[in-house]
């Protein structure tokens, strides 16, 4: 079995058991403890004060902005916040480690507890669990592929703010991992406090794989995949390692505990080291920075500062009568969600608001990649549109096609005032219809003569002739009764 081959009937005797760490970089201004710049792309060592750059006698000081993020997102996922933080130093030493150390939290974590709700194999809810979420500083950043005998070290991120979230091993397949870490990077968007790209390394994790046979308690032997670069390759990761243990064990053998990379291009692990060398990290408390106190009093002023957070929304919009799938398209971005809100506050026609927001908007914006605050036309537009169509004034194809456009170019005007100048609206009148409808039918007298003969789909082409003929402007449903009227003749 040396090639990892594991049937399905050999995999459901055994249960993957996961764990998370996330470590996400914060949108601050300025760095954790110092006042640098943080901002991303910059040239390398240019954002490295003293302070940065460790050197003897220089002072941190602490960005309030942390704290704030931390609470933030400790709220949204239901977490107890402490209220004496002290800060640790975890010591080792790393090139890209100017101080010899990272300022972190060891014992007093800012959250404990809390959890995301993902979905089991089953599609049942489920719970996955927080340990704990700390504050703590980013490390430079070395790079090993630039200078072909050197590495190369841009102290631009030393500093910058961090956010670590550790899971409970709560995870029982990759795909609950790529559940979490979407709703996470949602979550850390909605919240603003990252842009949560792993691209730029704003959100990275590591995660800690281990198996052992269905109904032992004790967990198997970990190991641990660092450096993944996509939520996809978290799961590869995730079922490659599952069956390589599971493949390992049945052979006789034994997981270690060790240290992997996720290799992309082979969608392989590969070892990066063993665990056996532990570090110690002498941690011990910070001296030179007072514990951080968290008063009720700012806790509630960061609830009243968060806005609707995503899975709020999703269960408001069930509730309204929109299906999983139109609800969670809708509350994938903040953006585009509040934009919807928008619509809403001035229709009832949930299911009218999000087709204009899945079908003709999204299109406006995927067609120019743009994003949503560009898009020029009012919501209370958008509802007005609605508004037209729900009253029989102007057609649904109308509305999504000519009147779109012309509202697009002119996004002040009225929906129905711009309706009426491009002779948009749309004729119920019988005897006006009934004209159109005796066109279509002369149009195609064997298709008549079909239809007749017993092809009822043909109702289809007669209608699509009226509404030619009509320019859109024929009310579909009157039309579709008079066009049936005409045929039974
Ligand atoms: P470390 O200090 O080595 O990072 P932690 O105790 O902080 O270890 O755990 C790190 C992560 O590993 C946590 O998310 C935890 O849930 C997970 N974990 C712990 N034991 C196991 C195991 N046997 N299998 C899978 N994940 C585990
Ligand atoms: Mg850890």
């Amino acid at each position: 079995m040396a090639n990892n081959d594991v049937s399905a009937a050999l995999r459901a005797q055994y249960e993957p058991v996961i764990g998370i760490e996330i470590h996400v970089q914060l949108n601050t201004a300025s760095k954790a403890y110092s006042s640098d710049p943080t901002e991303y792309g910059a040239s390398p060592n240019t954002q490295t004060s003293p302070v940065s750059l460790g050197h003897p006698g220089t002072l941190p000081m602490f960005n309030e902005s942390q704290l704030h993020a931390a609470i933030k997102l400790g709220l949204a996922v239901g977490a107890e916040i402490r209220e004496v933080n002290e800060f640790a130093r975890k010591n080792y030493f790393y090139a890209d480690l100017p101080k010899g150390y990272q300022i972190t939290q060891d014992k007093t974590p800012i959250c404990n507890g809390g959890f995301i709700e993902v979905k089991d194999a089953d599609g049942n809810p489920k719970r996955i669990n927080l340990t704990r979420i700390h504050m703590e500083e980013d490390s430079g950043k070395s790079s090993h592929d630039i200078d072909p005998f050197n590495t190369l070290i841009d102290l631009n991120r030393a500093g910058v703010p961090l956010l670590e979230i550790v899971t409970e091993p709560d995870f029982r397949s990759g795909e609950e991992a790529y559940q979490y870490l979407t709703e996470m990077q949602r979550l850390v968007r909605y919240l603003d406090i990252s842009d949560g790209n792993m691209e730029e390394g704003s959100l990275r994790c590591d995660v800690n794989i281990s198996v052992r046979k269905k109904g032992v308690e004790k967990f198997g032997t970990r190991v641990e995949v660092k450096n993944l670069n996509s939520f996809r390759n978290v799961q590869k990761s995730i079922d490659y390692e599952v069956n390589r243990h599971i493949a390992l064990i049945e052979d006789g053998g034994k997981v270690t505990q060790q240290t992997l990379t996720f290799d992309a291009s082979r969608g392989k692990t590969q070892l990066l080291r063993d665990k056996e060398e532990a570090h110690d990290y002498r941690y011990f408390n910070e001296p030179d920075l007072q514990p951080v106190i968290v008063k009720e009093e700012l806790i509630e002023r960061m609830r009243a500062s968060m806005p609707p957070l995503p899975k709020e929304l999703f269960a408001k919009y069930r509730k309204q009568g929109l299906n999983e799938y139109d609800a969670s398209l809708l509350t994938d971005s903040k953006e585009i969600a509040l934009f919807y809100e928008s619509i809403i506050e001035h229709t009832k026609n949930y299911k009218a608001a999000a087709n204009w927001m899945m079908g003709s908007i999204k299109s406006w914006l995927n067609e120019r990649a743009a994003h949503i605050r560009e898009f020029p036309i009012p919501a209370a537009t958008i509802a007005e549109l609605i508004k037209l169509v729900d009253d029989g004034k102007v057609s649904n194809t109308a509305a999504n096609g000519e009147l779109f456009k012309a509202l697009l170019e002119s996004p002040e005007s009225s929906a129905a005032a711009l309706a009426e100048e491009k002779n948009l609206i749309q004729e119920s009148d019988a005897g006006e219809l009934q004209t159109w409808v005796d066109a279509a039918l002369a149009k195609y007298p064997d298709k008549v003569e079909e239809y007749k003969a017993g092809k009822k789909g043909l109702t289809g082409l007669f209608m699509g002739e009226v509404m030619k003929l009509s320019r859109g402007k024929a009310d579909p449903k009157m039309a579709s009764k008079l066009v049936q009227q005409s045929l039974e003749k």
